[in-house]
């Protein structure tokens, strides 16, 4: 007898979401491979424990994200992805920076009321504001959407955060695992890496390089201190890469540098980048 629950992350920039996920996946974190085309990269942390499997996904595409001029098309194809994500789960979170009592946290709201999906309110940050600022917060966001449950955390501290796990674990509806055990408890960190990379050249670069092959991890070290990555980006043709690598090598070192920041903030360590770019099919060994 399985259990399993897809949740769907919901939440403005900054209120905690990856912070929360980090926490609760630890280290038996998977992510799915996306097809080439998908416009945005949905990575999902899982969780087994016991009979129980939860799979979380990122919506971030939700938001109206600041994207350059003449990206409105992508950034609606993202939003509806994101959206069409979050209509495949059991359970929406949504989670609020207890410090930001902003109307778009009642917009969210209000947008999360009209699904009809059970949801349930997380308020993190719990350890930067007092008491009195938090239940009139919980209350009014309450008054937009019948919450299933409210959760007062701090992903940082780890306060709060057990019951929120129990809560979803005890939650879970009885289903068939999604994926095998063996696939989450391998921590694929190289997959992650690369699938990040992928999505910055995606973002950058779909109009002029639209069915670039693949990224490849191939070095991988890591100390206390610092991870050291090497990558190659492999593409069909010579003008591609000269593309990708831009004039002066501008391209490849705007892609390195955010895809670098996204690797330190996921991985939580400072991350070494060096990419490469390379013509080729499979892209093993050719050059
Ligand atoms: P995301 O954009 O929703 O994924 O947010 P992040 O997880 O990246 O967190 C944004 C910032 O808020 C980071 O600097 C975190 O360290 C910080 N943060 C997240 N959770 C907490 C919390 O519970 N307390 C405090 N003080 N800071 C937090
Ligand atoms: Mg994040």
């Amino acid at each position: 007898m399985t259990k399993c629950s897809i949740i769907a992350v919901v939440g403005l920039p900054n209120s905690g979401k990856s912070t929360l996920a980090n926490l609760l996946v630890g280290v038996k974190i998977s992510i799915i491979s996306p097809k080439p085309q998908t416009t945005r990269t949905q990575i999902r942390g899982i969780i087994t424990e016991g009979n129980i499997q939860l799979i979380f996904i990122d919506t971030s595409g939700i938001l109206t994200g600041k994207l350059g001029p003449g990206q409105e098309k992508l950034q609606r194809e993202m939003s509806r992805a994101a959206w069409g994500g979050m209509q495949s789960a059991d359970l929406i979170l949504l989670m609020i920076d207890a410090e930001k009592r902003s109307a778009e946290s009642i917009e969210l709201c209000k947008k999360i009321a009209r699904e009809k999906i059970p949801a349930i309110l997380v308020v993190n940050k719990i350890d930067k504001i007092s008491p009195k600022i938090l239940l009139p917060l919980v209350t009014e966001l309450n008054a937009v959407h019948n919450f299933a449950a409210t959760f007062m955390i701090s992903a940082t501290t780890g306060s709060g955060v057990d019951d929120l796990k129990k809560y979803l674990l005890e939650n879970a509806k009885l289903s068939p695992w999604i994926y095998a055990e063996d696939e989450i408890t391998d921590a694929p960190s190289r997959v992650i890496a690369t699938e990040i990379t992928r999505e910055k050249i995606f973002l950058k670069f779909h109009q002029e390089v639209p069915y670039f092959s693949h990224v490849e991890t191939e070095k991988w070290e890591e100390d206390e201190k610092r991870l050291t990555i090497h990558q190659t980006i492999v593409v069909g043709r010579e003008s591609q890469k000269k593309i990708i690598v831009g004039r002066a090598g501008a391209g490849i070192k705007e892609i390195g540098m955010v895809a670098r920041k996204e690797m330190e903030q996921f991985f939580d360590k400072k991350v070494n980048l060096f990419l490469f770019v390379k013509v080729g099919v499979g892209g093993v060994g050719q050059e």
